[in-house]
């Protein structure tokens, strides 16, 4: 069959997969195993040949299964099906998503070297490159989506150690705010660094569009890296990551995951699996449900503002969406008239969708960033990325759009407005 005829969608069942070799099983067993028996000493000693690299592989050949922290079929198979989406030549897979940036962070960066990163970025993420890289010697530079190239340039070269610059990292659109990022613009940075001896890699991390909504490495990305906690898992009940780019660059992650010892286990590798044969019906519910719930909000007389891609009013961020993503996503952010006693009511008024963090499952959740996600955040940081008191984020699921939007619609109708707010209201509701 030749594969590339087909969409992914169409082969999340079977890609990769061969039942003949688990007894005609149609699902790939979970192979629940910490090491492989060998049929003899000269082929353990080949596939120990081609794991540490002592000879080249032949062609068509695929590396023999060794031991679970190496690989297993668990993980290729689902690491395969995933390069499908992204159009990756390889992928690895990790326990977490944390896990997969912190490899990725450790691999490609050495004492000296700069990182060039976008902010906001997850919580995580921020808190690993500002308190641990910096330990290592390592010095990191923020930009914000509000800066332009020449702006971000201009850093740079103030910092003087432009010369240093190693990678830059972004995370498109940011969390919680939906602001967009440039990635094209981002490998004109890297490459106006980059020489014949040495890349400036550019990673992005997206988990908010991904594997079916933006696709970094068209773009110009080197890596592309995932909480598959989020759309990949889509079930909230597992926690898992990964990482995809060239053969060469992945080949240097997996090397660095043997050492660090994070891949995902079987029973990881096996849910992802599974989780993978919905992935397309799911987010494409899930972004119709989210346009239906955004359309709702725009008017809603106790909401000020959205933050969703597909109601976006700046022209320069409508310019790098209409280029780099394919949906409008399903996360919709949202000021509320009021302050953090408004965002709470209507956070524990709702009935049908869960008060939690985490996004992209099938059940529909509400936070609070500005108290939740992003406490760790600085306050004046946080005022400057518009995450107030006011700010609420929903991850839109796939239930019935009917039954969110009433959901929504009853618990902002329990929300007390302060007179002033209710002066706007009425004038709103007035000139409806
Ligand atoms: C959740 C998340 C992570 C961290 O992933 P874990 O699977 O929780 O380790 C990283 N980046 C983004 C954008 C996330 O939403």
């Amino acid at each position: 069959m030749d594969y590339h005829m087909l969409k992914p969608e169409s082969l999340m069942m079977s890609y990769g997969y061969k039942p003949e070799l688990s007894e005609g099983s149609i699902k790939c067993p979970i192979f629940q195993t910490s090491t492989f028996v060998f049929k003899t000493a000269r082929e353990g000693k080949s596939f120990f040949e081609l794991a540490y690299g002592l000879r080249e592989k032949e062609e068509n050949e695929s590396p023999g299964l060794i031991y679970s922290r190496l690989n297993n079929p668990d993980l290729e198979i689902l690491e395969n099906r995933l390069t499908l989406w992204d159009k990756a030549e390889d992928c690895a897979v990790f326990e977490s998503g944390m896990s997969a940036i912190s490899t990725v962070l450790l691999k490609f960066l050495k004492p000296g070297d700069l990182l060039l990163y976008s902010n906001p970025v997850y919580g995580g993420t921020s808190h690993f490159i500002k308190d641990i890289l910096t330990g290592f010697g390592i010095d990191v530079l923020p930009f914000s989506a509000k800066d332009s190239q020449e702006m971000i340039l201009d850093r740079l070269e103030q910092s003087g150690k432009a010369q240093n610059l190693a990678m830059v990292y972004i995370e498109t659109p940011a969390n919680p705010t939906n602001s967009l990022i440039d990635i094209r613009m981002c490998r004109d940075i890297a490459d106006s660094y980059s020489n014949s001896d040495r890349r400036v890699l550019l990673s992005v991390d997206n988990t908010y569009m991904g594997p079916i909504w933006q696709h970094p490495l068209a773009h110009g990305a080197d890596l592309v890296l995932y909480s598959a906690t989020k759309y990949i898992g889509g079930h909230s009940d597992v926690i898992a990551g990964a990482c995809l780019g060239s053969r060469e660059l992945i080949g240097q992650v997996k090397e660095m995951r043997t050492f660090l010892g994070n891949m995902a286990g079987p029973w990881t590798g096996w849910l992802l699996m599974r989780s993978l044969e919905t992935l397309k019906v799911r987010m494409t519910t899930q972004n119709r449900n989210a346009e239906r719930v955004a359309a709702f909000l725009v008017n809603h007389p106790k909401v000020k503002r959205i933050h969703f891609l597909g109601n976006l009013d700046d022209p320069r961020q409508q310019e790098i969406y209409n280029r780099q993503c394919h949906s409008s996503g399903a996360m919709v952010s949202f000021d509320i008239k009021g302050g953090e006693t408004e965002a709470f009511a209507f956070l524990d008024n709702l009935k049908l969708i869960k008060l939690a963090v985490s996004l992209g499952g099938t059940e529909s959740l509400a936070e609070h960033p500005a108290t939740m996600t992003h406490a760790g955040v600085p306050p004046e940081e946080r005022e400057s990325h518009g995450i107030s008191e006011k700010l609420l984020r929903l991850s839109i699921g796939v239930e019935n759009s009917e039954d969110l939007i009433w959901d929504i619609g009853q618990a902002l109708e329990k929300v007390k407005t302060s007179p002033d707010a209710r002066k706007t209201a009425n004038l709103i509701l007035s000139e409806a």
